[in-house]
């Protein structure tokens, strides 16, 4: 029960960082091993900053308890959601194509837009949003786990860059 317990976020009730870990290991050994690809998209929750200032802390905590369950709901069987931290979430994709990841995340992504939960300014379309960033390991090349992510934070950047509530795959077509 501790061993469950450990690696569920209590706010979110969503598998935590440390099942995260545990997961992509297995993942990228797999991937190392009999050559099946995997994805992650790394998702941020946009201004929440000034949704916890104007409407309160509580409240952005029904929201993040929404857009995990939200997010949960949205992807396939074999796919996971977790709580990375604060308001950033990461989804994993086993044995799929770059091109699923980005359909996957793009659904995620409208998803969380349909909920219209008003968000009070700043946000890209006054409601709740998210900024997606994605990645994919194919086999071959010198990759490890942190490159993933790595990868998945700089698409995630361009997506905040790029004015929010989009997805952004990283390294981009045209770099591959
Ligand atoms: P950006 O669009 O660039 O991501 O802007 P942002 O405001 O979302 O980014 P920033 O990192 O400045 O703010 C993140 C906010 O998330 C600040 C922090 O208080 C809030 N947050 C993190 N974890 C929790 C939580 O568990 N509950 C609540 N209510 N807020 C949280
Ligand atoms: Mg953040
Ligand atoms: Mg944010």
């Amino acid at each position: 029960q501790l061993f469950t317990q450990g690696r569920m976020d209590a706010l979110t009730n969503i598998p935590n960082r440390l099942r995260l870990q545990e997961d992509l290991e297995k993942l990228h050994a797999r991937l190392e091993r009999h050559g099946h690809a995997y994805g992650v998209a790394l998702m941020d929750v946009d201004h929440f900053k000034k949704y916890n200032d104007t409407c309160g802390h509580l409240a952005g905590d029904e929201a993040l308890k929404l857009i995990a369950n939200t997010l949960a709901r949205t992807c396939r069987a074999t796919d996971w959601v977790y709580r990375y931290g604060g308001e950033e979430f990461v989804a994993i994709f086993p044995d799929t194509t770059a091109e699923t990841v980005c359909i996957a995340a793009e659904r995620m992504r409208a998803a969380i837009e349909r909920l219209r939960e008003p968000h009070p300014g700043l946000g890209p379309a006054n409601v709740l949003t998210v900024s997606i960033g994605v990645s994919w390991m194919g086999h071959g090349g010198q990759t490890s786990i942190d490159d993933v992510l790595n990868n998945a934070d700089l698409g995630l950047y361009e997506a905040k860059n790029n004015g929010r509530n989009l997805v952004r795959v990283f390294p981009s077509h045209e770099e591959n």
